[in-house]
């Protein structure tokens, strides 16, 4: 059989997952709570299902949820969306990704990657016969080398794939960043991919710098968000996109031949619960507040933890206290300590080994502190 994805194995966060439950160790790897979400969500989709709500939801999503994400954008970064025809409720953020990739990159386009990047984007970008131009972010703040990405930037550079709050490494854009970012895509036709699932989780009273907050940027990005990083729901598979018309119209022809559309009665709960803003104005504190907690339970440890400005991790450097790769270490640490967490040379495309974990703290305070004492021990 001739592989179209050659050098790709099983995902990280499959191979972690099933050693973890393995060693029955405490699981800090997958981005996914292990605490309920709100009962209200749950009884909204079950009289979703009892008024009979089971059949296929329109193709672009429905209405009522395309219109509470349309106001939602207004409000919190200005911009206004068309639900027509401007927004679309995906079968998770990964479709998203997936579909805006396969609508909107040919076979020969170079794509720029920020590394560490999220294990999808690279992949995505393969299967179109497409060029990955990575670029690294300067550890150990992980900032875009600006500079570099304007010397990367070509004739053929038609994407690029942005992440914040960032997944690995708990970065936010900022103003700066967002400066180059317009002055370099100014008059060009680069389509600027944002991952923005963690756009409610941006910590220490920053704003959450999307591309719907800047009008220059807005016009040529396809931004994707997700339900179920939001309303504590990751296995609902249930996400969204944002982008002007004309990129819509591309991205929803793929989404209607991959998935046709995303679950029914998830849709019709999750536009009720859009109605309580609460729900995820208060995300950010929430999640503030578990990282605070797992920083200082590991504040006796001897890893040393980078800080996190958003997102639901955060990297801990370990070369000071062994030789192992990441990988070895992290499996050390499932094996012998009881913790799983994720090495981040999984998020590198020459497998770079800057000798850091991933840690989540999208989990319940007793997990998170009975994990930072096995942590301590290391
Ligand atoms: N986004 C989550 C993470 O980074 C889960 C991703 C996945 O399992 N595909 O942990």
């Amino acid at each position: 059989l001739r592989s179209k994805l050659p050098a790709v194995g099983t995902t990280i966060f499959t191979v972690i997952g099933q050693l973890s439950a393995q060693y029955k160790a405490i699981n800090l790897s997958q981005g996914a709570p292990n605490f309920p979400c709100d009962p209200a969500l749950i009884r909204y989709a079950h009289e979703a299902m009892l008024a009979g709500h089971n059949q296929y939801a329109p193709m672009t999503g429905l209405p009522a949820l395309r219109e509470a994400l349309a106001a939602k954008a207004e409000a919190l970064y200005g911009h206004t969306y068309d639900p027509a025809d401007e927004v679309t409720v995906m079968a998770s953020a990964s479709e998203a990704l997936f579909s805006a990739v396969t609508a909107l990159v040919h076979p020969g386009d170079e794509v720029i990657i920020f590394e560490p990047a999220f294990d999808s984007y690279a992949p995505m970008v393969e299967l179109q016969g497409a060029i990955v131009v990575p670029v690294k972010l300067n550890a150990p703040e992980f900032a875009i080398p600006w500079d570099e990405v304007a010397a990367k930037i070509s004739p053929r550079t038609r994407m690029i794939v942005l992440n914040t709050p960032h997944n690995p490494t708990g970065t936010v854009l900022g103003e700066a960043d967002i400066a180059a970012l317009t002055r370099l895509t100014d008059n060009t036709d680069i389509v600027i991919l944002s991952d923005e699932v963690y756009e409610h989780v941006v910590f220490d009273g920053q704003l959450h710098h999307g591309m719907s907050r800047h009008p220059k940027l807005a016009e040529r990005a396809v931004v994707v968000g997700s339900f179920g990083k939001t309303f504590h729901v990751t296995g609902w598979r249930v996400g969204f996109c944002m982008a002007p018309a004309a990129l819509m119209d591309e991205v929803r022809k793929v989404h209607q031949f991959a998935m046709f559309a995303a679950d029914t009665p998830m849709q019709h709960a999750l536009a009720k619960i859009m109605q309580q803003p609460d729900n995820y104005l208060g995300l950010a504190a929430f999640y503030q507040q578990k990282r605070d907690l797992l920083v200082d339970a590991l504040k006796d440890s001897r890893l040393k933890l980078h800080p996190s400005a958003g997102s639901f991790f955060l990297l801990a450097e370990f070369g000071h206290l062994s030789d192992e790769t990441d990988s070895q270490f992290v499996q050390r640490l499932i094996r012998e300590h009881g913790v799983s967490t994720i090495p981040v040379s999984a998020f590198y495309s020459d497998g770079t080994d800057a000798r850091v974990i991933r840690l989540s703290f999208a989990k319940d305070d007793a997990t998170l502190l009975a994990a930072a004492e096995r942590l301590c021990r290391v």
